[in-house]
């Protein structure tokens, strides 16, 4: 009978920054340089895998613009 391993497979995101930007594409452009990576500490290391590339950038309006601007 074969065996199998399991996995879970788990997303997880990591704030870069918040960017005053006319759109949400431009936030991303402007957080590119301030993308630093991830890292786990040693305990986590020993039972997570992490795929250090980030899967997507994602930008959410936190405050709507001033209208009158
Ligand atoms: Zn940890």
């Amino acid at each position: 009978m074969p065996k199998y391993a399991v996995y879970a497979i788990y997303t997880a995101s990591k704030k870069i920054g918040e960017y005053e930007a006319d759109d949400e594409d431009q936030a991303l452009e402007m957080s590119e340089a301030d993308e630093e990576g991830v890292m786990l500490c040693h305990q986590c290391a020993g039972e997570i895998d992490l795929n250090t590339d980030p899967w997507k950038f994602e930008a959410n309006e936190i405050e709507p613009g001033d209208k009158d601007e």
